[in-house]
């Protein structure tokens, strides 16, 4: 007995110390040994996956540290609700040095550094599905006064929402004080610059919420020709904030609102601030700002991600109708059929979100510091299948649908056939994008026949979809097995759904039995 407890807890420590002792770089990148993390991570009792975040998070803290020349370590701290699916991650009161009175965006890159890499370690499926940073146990925002002020304000606010959806394409060319030059907020990793890459998706997903949605995209950075006279860079380039000076130059509260600030990347601080500021001064309905996504250390994190502010409960069913829209349109893309997508949005302390008044949700496409996620970043079907799928998803949550998978719930043909055509309801759940196609084929085709794959367009059809068998001829009555399934516009398919249809015998017809060739779909009544 002591034995078997002995070796159980040699396993269970093998098993932790395989958690434990990999660098995130150790794990390997491939779907198994991910799932197989999931199991571990699954059986884990609540105490050993504290330790493990704890021991996580501490090393994450100390690179930070390092990095910033810090010579004492901070203190952290791991809690958990898992009820809820929380981790309370304490970096203890002296993580932040001086408060200051805005939250930098390079802090609110840092935090999403530690919660992203812990994401990963913890696999597919975690117990955990966000992460709140305490501060000797204070919340962020309590150490931050006016933040917090704007914040509850944004929150409560109403705007009059008449206004567009602004599409706002992340980062952009900025002046550094400190290096007294132009220069991207982010640097060059396998062929991406984020700055330049995220104008040309917003782009996409301006020409698809006109075209689906007629909804109006306001892009804050362009595209527009010319150069910024300051830096004689192209209009395209730069970073939101300079383009909102342009537009609106007696409102420096939203493009310049941080004038007492020395810090080095305040004009960096500012942009991020000002792509909400923004959208508030223009009553937009709402707010979805374009990134891709990236890991300082580990470039085997990968997948896509969508962001709600805590606590505004409206961004987070924006967020979950985008990303479900999203999984559902990737899926369907050739070759992106299994490409990682979270199952949740997450929470986060964003100022892009927080400030916003309006649905707000930053979507985090993919991780161009992760190669596969890159090369499928720069490739246009991917780009196309990603904002056809935010669009879908805005859309739906603006019209108060619900984004649920496309599938046939049930197949049914009438007990009382019209004349030699059988008519056959096919019951669909989900929300397809027309011109869809209704493809039918007999699963076994029998000797005596010709079969056919009938392969019908259809159009704006609610549930169910009535379409009409062609029995053909024979001798005697006979049932068939068929199978039917529903393709969209997007190449969102249900999947098959086998029916049986129940011919009379018939004499009357030359037909011989060419079983589908004039089956078609009803748009009226009856053939
Ligand atoms: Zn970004």
């Amino acid at each position: 007995m002591r034995e078997k407890s002995r070796l159980r807890n040699l396993v269970r420590d093998a098993f932790f110390f395989a958690i434990l002792g990999c660098t995130s770089t150790a794990f390997s990148a491939d779907e198994t040994s991910r799932a197989e993390l999931a199991l571990r991570v699954a059986s884990l009792e609540q105490s050993e996956l504290t330790n493990l975040l704890a021991q996580k998070l501490q090393n994450y803290v100390n690179e930070i540290a390092h990095k910033k020349n810090r010579v004492a370590m901070p203190r952290t701290r791991v809690t958990l609700d898992l009820q809820r699916k929380i981790a309370y991650l304490d970096l203890g009161s002296d993580y932040i040095l001086e408060p200051g009175t805005y939250i930098s965006a390079t802090l609110e890159e840092e935090l999403q550094q530690i919660s992203q890499g812990l994401d990963w370690d913890l696999g597919p499926n975690p117990p955990i599905h966000n992460y709140e940073f305490l501060f000797g146990g204070k919340k962020l925002l309590d150490l931050f006064p006016e933040e917090k002020r704007l914040t509850e304000e944004a929150a409560r606010a109403a705007v009059s929402r008449l206004g567009p959806v602004v599409v706002a394409a992340a980062h952009g060319d900025y002046y550094h004080h400190g290096f007294k030059d132009w220069r991207p907020q982010r640097s060059t990793v396998n062929g991406i610059t984020e700055d330049y890459l995220s104008p040309i998706y917003a782009a996409e997903l301006a020409y698809w919420m006109g075209k689906r949605s007629n909804k109006t995209a306001a892009l804050p950075r362009g595209p527009i020709g010319g150069n910024h006279g300051e830096s004689g860079r192209p209009w395209n380039d730069m970073a939101t904030k300079y383009r909102i000076e342009q537009l609106l130059p007696n409102r420096p509260d939203i493009w310049d609102s941080l004038p007492t600030s020395t810090d080095n990347l305040r004009n960096y601080h500012e942009d991020i601030r000002s792509r909400p500021l923004y959208a508030n001064e223009l009553n937009a309905e709402g707010l979805l700002h374009l990134h891709t996504n990236s890991h300082d250390t580990n470039p085997l994190i990968r997948g896509m991600r969508v962001y709600h502010a805590k606590g505004r409960e409206e961004q987070k069913s924006l967020a979950e109708s985008v990303l479900c829209s999203m999984t559902e349109i990737v899926h369907a893309a050739s070759g992106y059929e299994s490409f990682p997508i979270a199952s949740f949005p997450h929470e986060e302390n964003h100022g892009e979100n927080r400030l916003a008044k309006m649905p707000s949700i930053i979507v985090e496409t993919a991780y161009h510091t992760n190669p596969d996620d890159a090369r499928a970043l720069l490739d246009p079907a991917f780009r196309t299948a990603s904002m056809k799928g935010v669009e879908k998803g805005y859309r739906l949550f603006s019209e108060g649908k619900k984004c649920k998978p496309f599938q046939l719930s049930k197949v049914i043909d009438d007990p009382v056939p019209l004349g030699n055509f059988i008519p056959v309801d096919a019951h669909y759940e989900g929300n397809p994008e027309f011109e869809a196609t209704l493809v039918t084929e007999l699963i076994e085709c029998p000797d005596d026949m010709q079969c056919w794959t009938a392969k019908l367009p259809l159009d704006k059809l609610p549930s169910p979809v009535r379409f009409f068998i062609d029995c053909g001829s024979s001798p005697t009555p006979r049932e068939h097995r068929m199978q039917v399934k529903i393709i969209d516009a997007d190449n969102v398919d249900t999947g098959w759904e086998p029916y049986t249809v129940s011919c009379p015998a018939s004499w009357d017809r030359n037909v011989r039995s060419a079983f589908n060739e004039r089956t078609y779909v009803a748009h009226s009544e009856a053939p």
